[in-house]
């Protein structure tokens, strides 16, 4: 027996998938975004030559990034985002599953984190919400806090993502829901949501996870849906 093959490390090597499925009338969207689908266009049982299908799907279908010309016509779309800030970046996967509904996530929170929240480092809430994705109480999450945000930036960090729909709080009374967008994306930042599998993350007790969250180059577009994944590294 010799050493281990570059193959045999690859075959051990857990990887965490971080997306939601994307299942036609399986994908809760924003109201007014378009409702995802994917049909043939070709069909092999049709006596195509191939497979082929057609997607409808918007800039924030399923799991996504959030370029910052999403709010800011002056700002960077998602084809020209820094790759080096979403390809296999250092995780920090924050546990807030102990946050009821419209609590907010505090920098008490982040405290215990603070040694891995540093520049290149993405900041991931694990709220558990994901296990309501598509249900009514998926927008009721808790949310991070507008000063907490702004401690992230301080230090650095330019991505920021959570499992839940938006890491600002969905307001019922039709107030502001856009604070942490609008100071993450005018810094340059990048913002994930519906995100799943943290949990899992959290719970493999990795010490050094890495995350690659890749958005599609979509030529001057506010947002892209993403693959996301984590490993150890
Ligand atoms: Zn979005």
């Amino acid at each position: 027996m010799g050493d281990p093959t570059a193959l045999d490390l690859a075959r051990k090597r857990r990887v965490i998938d971080l997306t939601h499925p994307l299942v036609p009338d399986g994908v809760p969207a924003c109201p007014g975004h378009p409702k995802y689908n994917a049909e043939h266009t070709f069909k092999l049982s049709d006596g195509a030559f191939a497979n082929v299908h057609t997607l409808t799907i918007g800039t924030h279908t399923g799991t996504h990034i959030d370029a910052p010309y999403h709010f800011y016509d002056d700002a960077c779309p998602v084809d020209r985002l820094d790759l080096s800030l979403l390809a296999a970046a250092p995780a920090v996967v924050v546990d807030v599953r102990h946050k009821a509904a419209h609590e907010a996530i505090t920098w008490e929170d982040l405290r215990k984190y603070e040694s891995g929240i540093r520049e290149g480092a993405a900041v991931l809430f694990c709220t558990g919400w994901a296990s309501r994705y598509g249900r009514p109480d998926y927008s009721d999450h808790p949310y991070l806090e507008v000063d907490a945000a702004q401690q992230l930036l301080e230090r650095g960090v330019r991505v920021i993502g959570a499992d839940t729909i938006s890491p600002d709080e969905w307001r019922l009374d039709g107030g502001d829901t856009g604070m942490v967008h609008r100071i993450v994306l005018r810094a340059g930042g990048i913002i994930v949501e519906n995100l799943q599998g943290l949990e899992d993350v959290v719970d493999s007790g990795w010490e050094n996870p890495r995350v690659s969250l890749l958005p599609l180059s979509l030529a001057g577009c506010d947002g892209s849906p993403i693959r996301a994944v984590a490993w150890e590294r």
